[in-house]
């Protein structure tokens, strides 16, 4: 069982309020209109700027799309996915994996830097940041995986948007069309914000 890292617990709310300011920042009309988040752009022009963690690619085996290591400030990109990424399906899924890494970039790098605890042990650990825990012991809150993923839910959907599409009965192609996502990430994001009624099907 892989071991995940023990961060600052944060609510879906607080990681939702922060994926607000991010797209409103870079680029608000994606919080007045339904529309696709240019995570791409953000991910190499702002990232740096904003979290003085840098953007990268780098070659990992099937599985692997990407990873922040603190200790360099380095926010790696699968070199598969960016080739790739004229497939739609592969170029939803880098959109999504950036979203999720950008994510770490504002969760987590400040405990990093603040905490000197943290930075020895990614000094030892590498990769690691943090004290490393079993994920069946923490709370979702805590989990940085967790964390992660819900703020890259927000970025690329943000709730009243996917709320409004689903309001107005939209079919899946035309969220998934509109906010440039993969259809597993939309079932998450309904999940999430426990839409329970079905989407429509077809063209
Ligand atoms: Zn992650």
């Amino acid at each position: 069982m892989a071991s995940v890292l023990k961060v600052r617990p944060r609510s879906a709310k607080e990681i939702e309020n922060i994926a607000s300011e991010v797209i409103k920042s870079f680029q608000p009309d994606a919080l007045k209109m339904l529309m696709s988040f240019d995570v791409e752009d953000f991910f190499e022009f702002e990232l740096k700027d904003k979290t003085d963690v840098e953007p990268d690619t780098k070659d990992y085996p099937e599985g692997i799309d990407g990873c922040t290591d603190f200790e360099e400030m380095k926010c790696y990109i699968s070199r598969r996915l960016m080739e790739h990424r004229d497939c739609q399906v592969t170029r939803r899924r880098l959109r999504a994996t950036q979203a999720h890494e950008i994510g770490h970039c504002f969760l987590h790098v400040e405990d990093a830097r603040h905490s000197r605890e943290f930075q020895q042990k990614f000094l030892n650990d590498n990769h690691s940041s943090l004290e490393i825990y079993n994920p069946d012991d923490l709370k979702a809150y805590e989990n940085p995986e967790w964390q992660a993923w819900r703020f890259a839910s927000a970025l690329l959907m943000p709730e009243h948007c996917i709320k409004r599409a689903i309001e107005c009965n939209w079919k899946e192609k035309w969220i998934k069309d509109t906010f440039d996502v993969n259809p597993s990430f939309i079932y998450v994001r309904m999940r999430e914000l426990k839409i329970s009624r079905p989407l429509r099907k077809g063209q």
